[in-house]
């Protein structure tokens, strides 16, 4: 069955420019799409230009070549900037530099007053969203007095309230401790059961082994793709590129534990070796 996809990145090439004249290029031709519902992880070195792609897929950057369609929107095309914010929410690093309202709710309702949603459906949103993330009892406390893990739950609450059809994830647990990653988890994979589509940019293999597919980024290009198990057979390869890959046996465990109920996902040690 072909499915509409959800965002098409096509032929992007992109570089940052310094020194107002020279361009380092960052993206070379990377092509790939997100399907409705999918989880798809992204991996690389430090510098093998995630961010820069993650960063793409709601117009946050356009490419110098190539383009990204958001449905039928061209990022280009500014006049539909907030339309493809809608569709597709992003969620950063550092959940202080995402919270801007100095009560929680306040905090959720930002992106809806942005977009014009009347008051009653803005209520039955924030309701929606603090309770996907957990967070209804906080809703009127002030963010700065919540944990880490919490910030970004409520950044991704302000994310699920504007209803987008993916969620993006640009190392959004890699400032948390063990206890705020397993909660940003959780939810993500509770939208996820729902049908939203995920895109994780992550170097914790946990979080890796939960994805449909992996893209594996090195020096600006899509060098590897496939299911994680198709990814972490391919040892050799990721060793050569430096990525922390955890040894066979705990590879092997990650899987089995993912994907319990799939045979062909299971994974034996002896393939590994
Ligand atoms: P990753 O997410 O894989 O670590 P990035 O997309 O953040 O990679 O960075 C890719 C390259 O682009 C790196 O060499 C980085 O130094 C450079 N870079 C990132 N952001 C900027 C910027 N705003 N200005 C100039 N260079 C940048």
């Amino acid at each position: 069955m072909t499915q509409t996809p959800l965002i098409r990145v096509e032929g992007v090439s992109f570089g940052y420019t310094v020194n107002q004249s020279t361009t380092i290029p960052v993206l070379k031709d990377v092509s790939f799409q997100v399907n409705p519902g999918e989880y798809l992880a992204i991996i690389g070195h430090n510098g093998s230009g995630k961010s820069t792609l993650s960063k793409h897929l709601n117009g946050i950057l356009t490419p110098q070549s190539g383009d990204v369609w958001v449905g039928e929107y061209n990022t280009r095309d500014r006049a539909q900037r907030k339309a493809i914010r809608q569709k597709v929410g992003m969620v950063f690093q550092h959940p202080d530099n995402q919270i801007v309202g100095t009560i929680v709710e306040d905090d959720v309702a930002f992106g809806l007053e942005n977009i014009g949603v009347p008051a009653e459906e803005m209520k039955e949103r924030i309701d929606y969203a603090l309770n996907a993330v957990g967070m209804e009892k906080f809703r009127k406390r002030p963010p700065h007095h919540l944990s880490g893990g919490q910030k970004q739950r409520i950044a991704i609450a302000g994310i699920i309230a504007m209803m987008p059809q993916v969620l993006v994830l640009d190392e959004a647990t890699s400032m948390l401790d063990t206890y705020g990653r397993h909660d940003i988890l959780t939810v993500v994979d509770s939208l996820h059961e729902k049908g939203m589509a995920i895109v994780t940019v992550t170097h914790h293999m946990t979080e890796v082994t939960k994805a449909d597919r992996v893209i594996v980024m090195e020096k600006g290009e899509i060098v590897m793709e496939g299911t994680p198990r198709d990814v972490f057979l391919r040892q050799k390869e990721l060793g050569e590129l430096h990525l922390d890959v955890p040894d066979a046996s705990k590879i092997a465990a990650l899987i089995n534990q993912s994907f319990p109920a799939f045979a062909p996902n299971v994974i034996t040690k002896s393939e590994l070796i």
